[in-house]
C-alpha cells in the first residue's frame, strides 16, 4: 500500500575466520539454511546467503567461509577486505584455539581492518559446556579489551545463531544504514 515506507535493501558482507575445526563451515550452513550438517562441509561451497529483515531493511548476508586455508595459517587479505564483519571464531572446549583467535586478531588489527569492518568474537560449540576450556568470562573480557563484540553459539544445537545474525545487522545499519 502507497504508506508503506520503502523497502531498502543492504548488502553485508561477512567473513569467517579461525582454526580449522572451530565449526565455520558449520555455522555458515546455519546462518544459510538454519540446519546442521554432521558431516565435515569444509571442502565444498564456500559462499552462502541469507536474507534478514529487520523493520524496513532487507539485509542480503553474503557469507563466506574459508574452504580450508586456515589449515595453512595463510588467508589471503582478500578474504576480508571490505567486509562489514569479521566473525573470529574459537572453540570453547580447545583453548589453543582462543590462543590462535588472538594471533588472527593482531594480524587484521595491523593491516586490514577499515573503518566499516566490526570484528565478532564467536565462542562456537557452547553445547560442549562440560568439556569447556574457556569461560565465558574469558572471552567477554577479551572482547572488552580489544573493543570487539562477543557471543557464544552451537551451530548444533543452533542456539544464538539467528541472534549473532540480528545483532550483526542492527550494527551494519547503525553504521552503513
Ligand atoms: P571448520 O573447520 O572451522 O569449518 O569447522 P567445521 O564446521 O568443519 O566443524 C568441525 C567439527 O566440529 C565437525 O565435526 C562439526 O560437526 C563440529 N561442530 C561444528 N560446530 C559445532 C558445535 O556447535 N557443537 C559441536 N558439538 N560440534 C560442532
Ligand atoms: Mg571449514
Amino acid at each position: 500500500d502507497a504508506l508503506r515506507k520503502p523497502v531498502k535493501t543492504l548488502r553485508v558482507k561477512m567473513a569467517l575466520l579461525g582454526s580449522s575445526g572451530v565449526g565455520k563451515s558449520s555455522l555458515a550452513i546455519r546462518f544459510s539454511k538454519d540446519q546442521f550438517s554432521s558431516t565435515s562441509p569444509t571442502v565444498g561451497c564456500a559462499y552462502f546467503t541469507r536474507m534478514v529483515h529487520l523493520s524496513d531493511v532487507t539485509f542480503r548476508f553474503e557469507i563466506w567461509d574459508t574452504a580450508g586455508q586456515e589449515k595453512y595459517h595463510s588467508i589471503t587479505p582478500l578474504y576480508y577486505r571490505g567486509a562489514h564483519a569479521v566473525l573470529l571464531v574459537y572453540d570453547i572446549s580447545k583453548r589453543e584455539t582462543f590462543v590462535r583467535a588472538q594471533v588472527w586478531l593482531k594480524e587484521l588489527e595491523k593491516q586490514y581492518i577499515a573503518g566499516s569492518t566490526v570484528i565478532w568474537l564467536v565462542g562456537n560449540k557452547a553445547d560442549l559446556d562440560t568439556d569447556r576450556q574457556v569461560s565465558t568470562r574469558e572471552g567477554q573480557s577479551l572482547a572488552n579489551e580489544r573493543g570487539l563484540f562477543f557471543m557464544e553459539t552451537s551451530a548444533l544445537s543452533g542456539d544464538q545463531v539467528s541472534e549473532l545474525l540480528l545483532a550483526i545487522a542492527h550494527r551494519v545499519n547503525e553504521c552503513i544504514g
